[in-house]
């Protein structure tokens, strides 16, 4: 799933203040938390309210909406191409995948984010958690540390650990948190493949994606 997290609600009334017809836009996709119709309706409201606060005489009308999924071009269109008419500007409920999905489906709309994307995550129900797992490294090493990624897991996101901080399991830069690489030791060592670890891994390729990333054949899997 994409984390985002939404932003200060003076940040999201500055950036609308321009606009005097605003259509809030949800995303029935991956982003979590979630940030469905429910969610627009609610920061339509928040909105409404901050604005009157501000006392801002001239303050956006807000229509909402929500889209299955607003990183596929096709039900981007879809599903607004009706809802624009009077619209000046396009606030999104989605990651900056979906944003800028919006954008290029609809070129001359004001589109604007309501929150920042922080990370491909997670969700820990029984911790109340969110954390991230994976950075699309584009050369995945699980099968070769456990299941237990270092490149987001580690702090110094380092190929061959540990550094010389780890201290009872937990990290140097973060005590809060366990170290990646006891953790991806203690899961080999379990798995009886401590051999794994002999091997120097040699530094990121980053070649492997070129931003930005692009796959045309996944197209033609879609399409088959
Ligand atoms: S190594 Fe980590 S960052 Fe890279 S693809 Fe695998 S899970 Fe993602
Ligand atoms: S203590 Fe462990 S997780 Fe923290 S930086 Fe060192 S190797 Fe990485």
């Amino acid at each position: 799933m994409i984390v985002t997290e939404l932003k200060p609600l003076e940040e999201i009334l500055e950036s609308v203040s321009p606009y005097s017809t605003v259509l809030i836009a949800g995303c029935d996709g991956c982003t979590q938390p979630p940030r469905s119709i429910k969610e627009a309706e609610n920061l339509s409201r928040l909105l409404e309210l901050g604005g009157r606060r501000r006392g801002e005489h001239a303050r956006p009308y807000f229509k909402v909406t929500t889209i299955p999924k607003q990183c596929d071009s096709h039900l981007v269109a879809t599903a607004l191409r009706e809802q624009l008419q009077g619209i000046e500007a396009v606030l999104s409920l989605g990651c900056g995948a979906g944003v800028q999905t919006i954008v290029g489906v609809f070129p001359d709309l004001v589109v604007l984010p309501a929150q920042n994307t922080l990370f491909i995550g997670m969700e820990d129900r029984e911790g109340h958690l969110l954390e991230e797992r994976c950075a699309a490294c584009g050369d995945c090493l699980l099968g070769l540390t456990g299941g237990i990624c270092p490149v987001t897991r580690c702090a110094k996101g380092l190929l061959n650990g540990p550094c010389g901080g780890c201290s009872n399991g937990k990290c140097e830069v973060d005590p809060e948190k366990d170290c990646a690489w006891y953790l991806i030791i203690k899961q080999l060592e379990k798995q009886g493949r401590l051999d794994t670890l002999e091997e120097i891994r040699p530094p990121r390729d980053f070649q492997t994606v070129i931003r930005p990333g692009r796959i045309i054949e996944r197209l033609e899997e879609v399409k088959q």
